[in-house]
């Protein structure tokens, strides 16, 4: 069973990646651990990789390509992969779409948590934390057991950070729905996008992955 996994930040895409590993015996494979592995291990693409990022240039699409061609090439990938991260592009996609053929490995579905971006917005930009001991909270889901004051060191001033403030928050969203939305089209011209409800506590959001993977199985 061969997946790729899609979201917007805030999604829950992490969390329902990790629930997906635990029952089905499939590799995740997240580009940014992908990176690492190749860069510690030191293989040839991996130092490649790593000339740009120490450059602070982006890897070019080759070297992504090279990397998870090799990676999909693992023992630990037989039983099926989840992608995590890859593609972002359609270039990225078509690429993949040849290596899943040539090496008999096909994406055979591409699972998308999708929550409407308002709701994501409210809840990204709804972090704060504390100005003392770095505590993280929440305004609509978790809050200091007593108002203004935090549960782990007493401190009364909270603040937020710049990646949480709201018009960051937009500008992160739009990015990632003008990326992602070619791709959405892209599979679900291929008959491969199934599409989650991730507005839901996160067992009821699984409950639907598995089912959907459960038919898949079948
Ligand atoms: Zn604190």
């Amino acid at each position: 069973m061969n997946l790729m996994l899609m979201g917007l930040p805030g999604a829950g895409k992490g969390t329902q990646a990790e629930k997906i590993v635990d029952k089905f015996p499939i590799a995740h494979i997240s580009t940014g651990d992908m990176f690492r592995a190749a860069i510690s291990n030191g293989t040839e693409l991996g130092k490649l990789a790593k000339s740009f990022i120490d450059k602070g240039q982006l890897v070019p699409d080759e070297v992504t390509e090279g990397l998870v061609k090799e990676r999909l090439q693992e023992p630990d990938t037989e039983t099926g992969y989840m992608l995590d991260g890859f593609p972002r592009t359609i270039a990225q996609a078509e690429a993949l779409e040849t290596i899943g053929s040539e090496l008999k490995k096909p994406l055979d579905a591409v699972i998308n948590i999708d929550v409407d971006p308002a709701i994501l917005g409210a809840r990204l930009s709804a972090r704060y934390i504390c100005k003392t001991c770095g505590a993280t909270y929440n305004k609509l889901s978790h809050n200091p057991k007593v108002e203004g004051t935090c549960d782990r060191c007493g401190g009364h001033e909270f603040f937020q950070r710049d990646d949480d403030k709201p018009e960051t928050v937009q500008n992160r969203l739009k990015v990632n729905i003008e990326m992602n939305t070619p791709l959405l089209d892209f599979y679900a011209d291929r008959k491969l996008l199934f599409t989650v409800n991730g507005d839901q506590d996160i067992d009821a959001v699984f409950a639907e992955i598995e089912s959907i993977l459960d038919g898949l199985n079948k």
